[in-house]
């Protein structure tokens, strides 16, 4: 996935009320694959797909697209989205990455760093292999 850079990003999402999204945000970033005829075929779109297919969101803004996405009853829904549109975020959900506010990460460090601090033994299973701390 094409690394978005800059401190400030725009979010996909058409309806977005919020302040561009900083690093500091919590963010997701997905993919979608091409729908026929390309992106700019779409009508009334609700997502601002890139012409790669990327889209970043911020986290609420992700949610209500998923949410309104699996809506059944459309008199509930926020807005409404086309069947094409609900294939491609079908499809960019397979590829969310959630990227955590940094105030949620600081705070998950410190619950993490009280848990080691009392620990008598620690062992710990990471997405890297496996790290063994005998405190
Ligand atoms: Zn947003």
């Amino acid at each position: 996935m094409e690394e978005v850079s800059g401190i400030y990003m725009h979010c996909s999402f058409n309806g977005c009320q919020f302040p561009r999204i900083t690093t500091v945000d919590a963010r997701v970033e997905v993919r979608t694959s091409m729908p026929t005829g390309g992106f700019s075929k779409l009508h009334n779109s609700k997502v601002k797909w890139r012409r790669n297919g990327d889209a970043v969101f911020h986290r609420t803004c992700w949610d209500m697209v998923v949410k309104t996405c699996r809506m059944r009853n459309k008199k509930r829904a926020p807005f409404v989205l086309s069947a094409i549109e609900k294939t491609l975020v079908r499809e960019a959900l397979k590829t969310a990455e959630f990227h955590d506010s940094l105030e949620t990460v600081g705070n998950e460090a410190s619950r993490i760093a009280d848990l080691i601090k009392n620990a008598k033994h620690c062992v710990a299973f990471t997405a890297r292999g496996f790290l063994h701390l005998l405190v």
